[in-house]
């Protein structure tokens, strides 16, 4: 069994490396325990290199196979890199982070250093003014930028690259970087450069302290994978109301990288989630469709007909790491609906298609959407501060599509959205309520699924048997 002999290889290496890291210095034993155990970890996942052997194998992403003969000299040439080296470096990267987002259509450059978390009136101003970084300011919507900063929001660098799916042929990228130079005068440099892409796969762990994106962030996944997972786990997990402190995860996803450097995030490819006792998987398939899809470990598909929640999770309405954000009250029968507590124009979603019953006010309700899905089901959503625009009666409606957004319109104390569920016109709670669900795969795609999910499959199960050797108390 290739896999046996692949953990037998990392114990052995796992004991090397501990007593490497034993080795390192006073610095090691300052940090506390959580920096500790996720630099341990990343360190593993690094030096082992894991992902570098998988990135090998999966430049070909259908065929890559974790086989006996593809693995061994991988592990073998994993002792050269000095770990000191390895862990000063970590160690000095400590204080910052890279943060990555995609521009919005009609953003500013201040609101993008605010979303990016920059908070550095100096770097604005220069990025603003001077000439060299005038690409920077013509925002193209959809490109990616990503930005290193440290824990006071100092901005160290900032990248901006093209907009090219991960999908598209692999040649170059343009990419605009602008620096701090710590020594020269001129405290900010731009540059420009054509970089060679190269795709990797990147497996990662981690653990729910607070927020999901604060453990995101813990691990070292992008924000973009992040809400990938959100994505594709949202019809198995409500993240508003079931994350837990000590639940924990591992992901598989695509980065990719130039010049050996890493460059932006790619297509999430599997998560694992424990969510208390239940443990939810999503792996992703190129059904057919034009950007595949997820599917739960037996085939059946993550898509769903009904949202569980019209209010999107992410890094903003989750908050940093504050474990008061979304509260929701529970159903009663005499409110007829859920109540979910959210910042005033937060964006509320359409569970599921259908067509527009109403829209505009009601006394009590407010500014009110109501939406017929199909013969049997309707869904309300209620004190909106503002009607997405062309939104009446009568209107085809997508799934996720924006209604409005959250306010306290009509007889509501605080911002919060209202929401109510009908069933052949009987209100129903929306928590509990059994809700259809999406086409599962053909009986013809079961075994290319299969196929495609099996190394996936045993590398989270590698990951979760790393992850947790280094989790013992000492
Ligand atoms: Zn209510």
């Amino acid at each position: 069994m290739p896999l046996s002999i692949l953990s037998k290889r990392f114990a052995v290496f796992a004991n090397d490396t501990r007593l490497g890291f034993r080795l390192v210095s006073r610095k090691w034993k300052q940090l506390d325990r959580t920096q500790r155990k996720r630099i341990e970890l990343s360190a593993v996942l690094s030096l082992l290199p894991l992902s570098a052997a998988i990135a090998a194998l999966a430049a070909v992403p259908t065929a890559f196979q974790l086989d006996e003969s593809q693995m061994r000299p991988v592990i073998e040439a994993v002792a050269t890199p000095s770990i000191a080296e390895q862990v000063a470096e970590l160690v000095a990267r400590e204080d910052t982070h890279v943060r990555e987002v995609r521009v919005q259509r009609g953003e500013t450059l201040a609101a993008l250093f605010s979303r990016l978390g920059i908070d550095d009136a100096s770097a604005l101003r220069f990025a603003q003014t001077d000439a060299s970084a005038r690409a920077l300011v013509r925002l193209a919507p959809g490109r990616f930028i990503q930005a290193n900063i440290t824990s006071d929001g100092r901005l160290r660098w900032l990248k901006a690259h093209g907009a090219g799916e991960l999908d598209g042929v692999l040649a170059t990228s343009r990419v605009l970087t602008l620096d701090r130079n710590s020594t020269a005068a001129q405290v900010f440099r731009v540059s420009e450069s054509d970089v060679a892409l190269e795709r990797r796969v990147e497996l990662k762990a981690g653990e729910v302290r607070g927020s999901l994106f604060g453990a995101t962030d813990e691990a070292d996944i992008p924000d973009a994978v992040a809400q990938q997972m959100v994505d594709a786990l949202e019809s198995e997990i409500d993240f508003h109301r079931d994350l837990q402190r000590g639940n924990r995860f591992r992901v598989i996803y695509e980065a990719l990288y130039a010049s050996g450097e890493y460059l932006r995030a790619g297509r999430l490819l599997a998560v694992e989630f424990e969510v208390g006792a239940k443990r939810v998987s999503a792996y992703w398939f190129a059904n057919g469709s034009k950007h595949g899809g997820f599917y739960a470990a037996d085939g059946r598909s993550l898509k769903q007909a009904f949202l569980r929640s019209p209010l999107v999770y992410t890094r903003v309405s989750s908050g940093f790491s504050s474990s008061r954000t979304h509260p929701i009250f529970g159903y009663d029968a005499a409110h007829r609906g859920v109540d979910y507590a959210a910042a005033a124009g937060t964006a509320v979603r359409a569970i599921a298609e259908g067509v527009v019953l109403f829209a505009g006010w009601q006394r009590g309700y407010g500014n009110v959407v109501e939406i017929q899905h199909d013969g049997k089901h309707a869904s309300l959503y209620a004190h909106l501060q503002s009607i997405a625009p062309g939104l009446r009666q009568g209107v085809r409606i997508g799934q996720s599509d924006v209604v409005g957004a959250v306010g306290m319109t009509g007889w509501a104390t605080g911002p919060h959205l209202h929401f109510e569920l009908k069933v052949h016109d009987i209100h129903v709670n929306p928590l509990t309520a059994e809700l259809p669900s999406a086409q599962p795969l053909a009986p013809t795609q079961l075994s290319s699924f299969a196929a495609s999910a099996a190394p996936l499959r045993e590398q989270l199960a590698l990951l979760e048997r790393v992850s947790i050797a280094f989790d013992r108390p000492r």
